[in-house]
């Protein structure tokens, strides 16, 4: 689903950020991506989602090499992948349905189909009674379930995560955890990049390291490199 081939990424600042990178995600895997602060984890998410490109190497995604993926193509690229970030983004002013209609209004859905889509999004994620709120209002996990429905009403064959779990306490961020792990049960392919070593240790997962731009462990499916 993801290869990296000898990526590496030097921002014109002249910092290194991935250096000579290789590894494997095959489909339908769960993966944490961990590493510490300024390892390169953002960096990696963003060679993904085409928001960076590699100075060096080649990234392959769904078996497309992405460095082939110009102009209009992006935007349709992207369509396939859910992304959620810590702090979800969302908009105060709309309504929680509303915030997770978004991708699909903007991929041009028609309107019957957006409800259904939505609502069986905000089902999955336990929000369906809350569908007609400001997200304002809600509490940080839910404020995050909702970005995490919004991720994936799409349905997107890869869902990055980015510190999906970083304002949470732990009991919702297992919470959180056990939600990612019902969408990788459908077949979703997910990229979660963490700080939360005990969190790791509790799902049995793969685990790719980063260190100064380098993996460190985990670089192939099944174990280590
Ligand atoms: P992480 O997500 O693991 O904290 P990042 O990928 O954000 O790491 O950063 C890796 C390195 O690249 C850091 O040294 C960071 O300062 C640098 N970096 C990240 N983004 C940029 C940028 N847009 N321009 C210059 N340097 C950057």
């Amino acid at each position: 689903m993801i290869r990296f081939e000898n990526v590496s990424k030097r921002y014109d600042t002249g910092q290194e950020a991935l250096s000579r990178v290789d590894f494997h995600i095959a489909r339908g895997e769960m993966v944490f991506l961990t590493g510490h602060s300024g390892a390169g984890k953002s960096t990696l998410m963003k060679l993904i989602m085409l928001m960076e490109r590699p100075s060096h190497g080649q990234v392959l995604v769904g078996g497309r090499q992405t460095n082939r993926i110009r102009g209009a193509g992006i935007a349709h690229f992207r369509r396939d992948i859910g992304v959620v970030f810590q702090n979800h983004q969302l908009l105060f002013d709309r309504s929680v349905f509303d915030n997770v209609a978004l991708p699909l209004q903007v991929a041009g859905f028609q309107v019957g189909d957006i409800g259904r889509r939505v609502r069986a999004a905000l089902d999955k994620v336990g929000l369906l009674h809350k569908e007609r709120q400001n997200p304002i209002t809600l509490s940080g996990g839910e404020q995050q379930r909702v970005g995490i429905a919004r991720a994936v009403v799409n349905k997107p064959a890869l869902v990055l995560a980015d510190e999906p779990t970083g304002n949470l306490d732990p009991e919702l961020s297992a919470e959180i955890m056990t939600l990612f792990r019902q969408f990788n049960e459908l077949g979703t392919t997910l990229v979660i990049a963490t700080h939360d070593i005990d969190l790791i240790g509790r799902m049995n997962k793969r685990v790719l390291s980063l260190a100064n731009g380098r993996v460190t462990s985990g670089a192939a499916p099944g174990g280590s490199q």
